[in-house]
């Protein structure tokens, strides 16, 4: 495995700051760290400041600081980082630095204002690191791509496992365990299991029911592997499925289908949701199609782009999405398709290797 070519999403990143016409920048979120200096750990700060780069943690992290973090100095503070960033900061006469306002708490706002002279300019900014992140480099597709084949082996094994009278949470059980044996950090958010009924929560994790003797289950997993995350969503049926039941099954794939193929550079977002959308229209389910299409993954489990309604972001080659459109029926239950996709130079390239015919169980 080649290292992370952090120096040169630094070298990005300064470009985005000399843009914005900022002298400095103040980076804190753990996803946003770890993607422009490898550092893993959970308290840390890295200061651009005119082209220098200082990382600084406390002396819990000194020997992860060193091992990880590149192309930055690093400095163990004593108290808080920001104080010892500050310091830096306050040599300048008069200077712009940005910082992430919407991952920011209002305390630590007010801790930067506190450490740092009036003359200092404080710019909240907003999606600077996610903009460079939404557009995934080599080594991350690859990263992406091993996540995504262990989510898709933890799947298979778990439908090993599930049967009527069976717990949701035990499916979830077993693929979670097979995640873990897998070398999964962890899941990237918690395994859904929503058998008959409870299908129609589009976000019912798993649970103490059994599964009924007939009806659509819906397993929608994702593990963090060598911190990219997964996402996939599969949903089998139980018994033999009655005619209408099989209907709306074959309309969410096709609805799913219609937004793979309406993904490309140059795409809007608004309109893959409606490519899904509309199919569901005409087959007057799109009423219980009840979120959006789907959502870029990568460091994060939901990072931009967002596919919904009226969204207006341009694809670019190399952004990784999910397609998931589903319906939930209450009373009777849900269905949803979710695959993750990259978009290529040519249009996109579907990741997860694993069938959506409709299987019986
Ligand atoms: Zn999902
Ligand atoms: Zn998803």
């Amino acid at each position: 495995m080649p290292l992370m070519d952090y120096l040169n999403r630094q070298r990005k990143f300064q470009e985005a700051l000399r843009d914005e016409r900022l002298h400095g920048f103040v980076v804190a979120h753990p996803a946003n760290l770890r993607y422009l200096c490898g550092y893993t750990g959970s308290n840390g700060l890295l200061l651009f400041l005119d082209g220098r780069k200082t990382f600084f943690t406390d002396g819990r992290y000194t020997v992860q600081a060193r091992e990880q973090v590149s192309g930055a100095r690093i400095v163990i503070s004593k108290g808080a980082l920001i104080k010892d960033a500050a310091a830096m900061l306050g040599k300048l006469r008069s200077a712009a630095i940005g910082f992430e306002a919407d991952l920011t708490t209002v305390a630590a706002a007010e801790q930067m204002r506190q450490f740092t002279p009036k003359r200092l300019r404080w710019k909240p900014t907003s999606g600077l690191i996610m903009r460079q992140r939404m557009v995934k480099d080599a080594q991350e597709l690859k990263l992406i791509c091993a996540a995504v084949q262990l989510g898709a082996e933890i799947y298979s094994e778990a439908l090993r496992f599930l049967k009527a009278g069976v717990s949701e949470i035990e499916v979830a059980s077993r693929l979670e365990y097979a995640a873990r044996r897998g070398g999964a950090e962890g899941m990237s958010f918690e395994t859904i299991v929503a058998a008959g009924k409870r299908g129609a929560l589009p976000h019912g994790r798993a649970s103490a029911a059994l599964i009924p003797k007939r009806g659509y289950v819906v397993i929608d997993s994702g593990v963090i592997l060598r911190g990219y995350c997964s996402d996939m969503t599969r949903t089998v049926h139980v018994g033999r499925v009655a005619s209408v039941e099989r209907t709306w099954y074959n309309a969410v794939l096709e609805a799913q289908r219609a937004a793979i193929a309406a993904v490309k550079p140059g795409a809007v977002t608004g309109e893959i949701d409606e490519a899904a959308r509309s199919v569901l229209r005409k087959a007057k389910l799109d009423r219980y199609f009840t979120h959006s299409t789907g959502h870029g993954v990568g460091l994060e489990i939901h990072e931009p782009p967002r596919l919904g309604k009226a969204q207006a972001e341009k694809l670019e080659p190399g952004m990784v999405i999910t397609i998931e459109p589903g319906i939930y029926v209450p009373g009777k239950g849900g269905i949803r398709i979710e695959d993750m996709v990259v978009v290529t130079a040519g249009g996109a390239e579907v990741l997860t290797p694993v069938t959506k015919q409709l299987i019986e169980i």
